[in-house]
């Protein structure tokens, strides 16, 4: 088993399998709700793909971690299972600085420009974790989140503040509701 996507191995030897279980901290992703270390397995096949230069990637990978909710701050466990389909390409040559590469349609969002022809394969686990990882972790869709008053977790107690800022919302509604009334009757 190699543990290195290898575009040069393709090119002499013909499609390959890969296969790996490792272990990434929360400091080697880039993102702060990661709040465990995390446990990736992975398979892959790798073949050429139509274009010159072109290789496809694609298989599974499961992991599981704990992510920090983005309203109660609290971890809840998170195991994913997922599959991928990536294409690389050659990075072309122009200077990606000054000329970005435009992607126009749909099936082009699994294109990946390479500049080497070598890539560990826990690299590109980590990949996979970084895509799998929400934008907004929720612990629940019905997370009651923090009080913005007290800092209490109003999933598991109630807080005095709850209520009154709640009156103060609907006496607000109510007196909009009068004013309106008024104008129509004048
Ligand atoms: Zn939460
Ligand atoms: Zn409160």
């Amino acid at each position: 088993m190699h543990d290195i996507i290898s575009f040069d191995r393709i090119d002499k030897y013909g499609p390959q399998e890969y296969s790996g279980t490792y272990t990434v901290a929360p400091g080697e992703l880039d993102r702060i709700e990661v709040a465990e270390t995390v446990n990736i397995t992975i398979q892959a096949g790798a073949e050429k793909g139509d274009l010159p230069g072109e290789y496809i990637v694609d298989g599974s990978s499961t992991f599981s971690t704990a992510l920090s909710c983005s309203r109660c701050a609290e971890a809840y466990p998170f195991a994913p299972s997922s599959t991928f389909h990536v294409r690389f390409r050659p990075r072309p040559e122009t200077s990606v600085e000054d000329e970005e590469v435009e992607i126009t349609e749909e099936e082009e969002l699994d294109v990946e420009y390479y500049s080497e022809r070598e890539m560990p394969l826990r690299d590109f686990a980590i990949e996979q974790i970084q895509l799998s990882i929400p934008m907004k972790p929720l612990c629940d869709d019905k997370c009651l989140g923090l009080c913005p008053q007290c800092g209490v977790n109003r999933n598991r107690e109630g807080c005095s503040c709850e209520v009154s800022t709640g009156d103060e919302r609907w006496g607000a509604l109510r007196d909009l509701r009068l004013e309106l009334a008024k104008k129509r009757e004048n």
